[in-house]
């Protein structure tokens, strides 16, 4: 099946996560990421990220800016097709509903890319990216990499997938045929 969009999640998806990077020095992407994205080339993708370090005061929204530009950087330079980064700054204390498992910036992509969501796929490793893919019927991907190890016993519904690191997936995304 060809997905319409595949949204990822940042931090332990697609990157360590050490906790609250606040700086473009401190991020780096897992080396498997972007050989693994081009397996996918043929796809989309919009990166959706809760950063509440920003609502905390721990990062600064221009150093955030920062590493995202090198993320879009990284991904134009790979013939990747990123549409958008969206981003949940919220303080979880103040959550709107854009905070993941909060299922806001999935409807601001579909309704910015006039997308069906149900052909679309969450790939992400906490328990909220794949509670928020499963409330609005997407397929889900838990990747055990960050918080993933973790978060498949939390799931009371299991995933779509569950593989070891975003390669595997891609992989397998890759091989299907139907
Ligand atoms: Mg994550």
């Amino acid at each position: 099946m060809k997905y319409e969009m595949i949204f990822l999640d940042r931090d332990g998806t697609l990157n360590p996560d050490p906790g609250y990077i606040a700086a473009l020095a401190d991020f780096r992407f897992y080396p498997f990421t972007l050989p693994a994205l081009e397996k996918l080339k043929e796809f989309s993708f919009c990166i959706v990220t809760n950063q509440s370090g920003v609502g905390r005061g721990i990062i600064d929204p221009d150093r955030l800016e920062d590493i995202h530009r090198y993320i879009r950087s990284q991904f134009e330079q790979h013939g990747l097709d990123l549409k958008q980064i969206y981003v949940c700054t919220d303080h979880p204390d103040r959550a709107t509903p854009r905070r993941k498992p909060g299922t806001g910036m999935f409807l601001e992509a579909a309704r910015e890319f006039g997308l069906d969501l149900r052909n679309c796929i969450m790939i992400g490793d906490a328990v909220s990216d794949i509670l928020a893919g499963q409330s609005l019927g997407m397929d889900t991907m838990l990747v055990q990499t960050g918080l993933g190890k973790e978060t498949l016993p939390q799931l009371v519904q299991p995933p779509t997938f569950v593989v070891k690191n975003l390669l595997e997936g891609a992989s397998l995304l890759a091989s299907r045929t139907d």
